[in-house]
């Protein structure tokens, strides 16, 4: 493995870790007592297994079962190499449970950097749907660095909001990246 993939992978389980925990902390309180079915489903699972960049964080051959995929009785069984959708949908009632506007934008931010962080990362394709492991050696590694710095700062933005309440200096200019670049 390259030296370039291989610290994109590190820096990736770092950021995966750090978004895991604060929508954790603001989510948590409002999915653990969901009275609907669970937003997860085995098929989105399952593209964790189909994706090379994904196995290589996860080290997963198998589901945990058939019917529920990756979920148990105590939560998602990947700590890392979650698909990104896993991170970017919230539910009406969770977005609901927000105390208001600012919080639910910056939520929706907060989820959208993992996809962020490796969009266009082989042609127009993200990390996540490259096929062939061969093809994670060359990756557009210059724009995924980049795209890795955006994150970062973004996530420490972010991280003080949620945690401390407080929006730092140029947070619209840092976080208008994440969200313009939906429409990359
Ligand atoms: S995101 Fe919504 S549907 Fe999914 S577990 Fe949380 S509250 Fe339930
Ligand atoms: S969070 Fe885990 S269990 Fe839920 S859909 Fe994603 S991979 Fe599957």
């Amino acid at each position: 493995m390259n030296s370039r993939l291989k610290d994109l992978l590190k820096e990736y389980v770092e950021l995966e870790c750090g978004v895991q925990e604060l929508i954790g902390a603001q989510c948590g309180p409002v999915c653990g007592l969901c009275t609907v079915a669970c937003c997860c489903r085995a098929d989105i699972c399952e593209e964790a297994l189909e994706s090379p960049f994904l196995c290589l964080l996860h080290k997963r051959n198998d589901l945990e079962s058939d019917a529920y995929g990756f979920l148990t009785e105590t939560g998602c069984a990947l700590k890392i190499g979650r698909p990104p959708i896993c991170y970017e949908f919230f539910c009406e009632e969770l977005l609901e449970a927000q105390p208001d506007d600012q919080h639910r934008d910056l939520l929706k931010i907060l989820g959208r950097l993992p996809t962020h962080a490796g969009q266009n990362a082989h042609g127009e394709a993200h990390w996540v749907e490259v096929t062939q492991k061969e093809e994670l050696e060359h990756l557009a590694f210059q724009r995924l660095e980049k795209q890795m710095q955006e994150c970062f700062q973004a996530l420490e933005i972010l991280r003080s909001f949620f945690d401390e309440g407080t929006l730092l200096d140029g947070a619209d200019r840092v976080l208008d990246r994440i969200t313009l670049s939906e429409l990359d």
